[in-house]
């Protein structure tokens, strides 16, 4: 197991978790450029050379899996969404399953029965399956909030496995928090609705953007460069460019870090 070292920002332990490495598979596999529509030959070669890890030998796209574990002082021990799950899961479609999360929770010291709070970013299934193996919770003490909008917009897509998969069972077990818009968690920690990549997708802001587990704002190192580069895969990809952009002058405003899931390293000082 690879263990990645945490970072402390206002006295919250924000560790880094590896649930998967490896490349899209199935259709949804596309080569990069169409991928990330706008980007330019002249940027790939500079971010290949910067973030070589961030590329199979080939040349296509590894994407990390991390999920974050937060150690707040006198709060609630939380988790920052949960990876792509088992050979089962919504995610086994297009993502390498099965997912390692709770081998690297236990490798940080703590087990599923510690999480009191999980924060799903938004309902894609390589952040939402690892709640859910076999109908049952898999974080049996822990509140799982996610903004009402995405559960909305996930309501309105039955062809999203899911909605039936992952958030149905939550909503039968009783730990399905839908929260509405900005929603403080604890001490120095926000929930804040960071739209366009899905309609209610979420970030985790510690405090005041010194350190943002950005969820997918930003996908590949490329979104560091330039920001206004789109994703294939944004629901809507102006509002995506819009989110990121704003999201990444904050978090340098405030000389801060970034904790995204796909990025090879899970904090960069963008
Ligand atoms: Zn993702």
């Amino acid at each position: 197991m690879h263990i990645i070292p945490a970072e402390s920002i206002a006295g919250i332990r924000v560790v880094p978790l590896c649930d998967a490495i490896g490349p899209m598979h199935g259709s949804i596999r596309r080569p990069l450029p169409e991928t990330f529509p706008g980007s330019t030959p002249q940027q790939w070669e500079r971010i290949r050379a910067e973030h070589p890890e961030a590329f199979e030998p080939d040349g296509e796209w590894v994407l990390h899996f991390h999920c974050f574990v937060l150690d707040i002082p006198h709060g609630p021990t939380v988790l920052v969404d949960t990876g792509v799950g088992d050979r089962h899961s919504p995610a086994a479609s297009w993502a390498p399953v099965p997912g390692r999360l709770v081998e690297a929770l236990s490798s940080a010291g703590l087990s599923p029965a510690d999480i009191d709070v999980v924060v799903l970013t938004h309902l894609h299934s390589d952040h939402a399956s690892g709640a859910v193996a076999d109908g049952a919770p898999v974080f049996p003490n822990a509140r799982h909030v996610v903004q009402r909008r995405e559960l909305e917009w996930i309501a309105a897509n039955p062809e999203s496995p899911v909605g039936g998969q992952t958030v149905r069972p939550l909503r039968e077990a009783g730990c399905l928090d839908p929260l509405d818009g900005p929603s403080p968690l604890a001490g120095k920690v926000e929930l804040v609705p960071t739209p366009g990549h899905t309609p209610g997708h979420q970030s985790v802001v510690i405090d005041d953007h010194r350190l943002v587990v950005a969820g997918d704002v930003v996908l590949h190192p490329i979104h560091l460069l330039d920001p206004s580069v789109r994703y294939a895969h944004d629901e809507d990809p102006e509002a995506a460019a819009a989110t990121r952009a704003a999201l990444l002058e904050r978090v340098r405003d405030r000389g801060g870090l970034l904790a995204a899931p796909h990025l090879p390293a899970p904090f960069v000082r963008p």
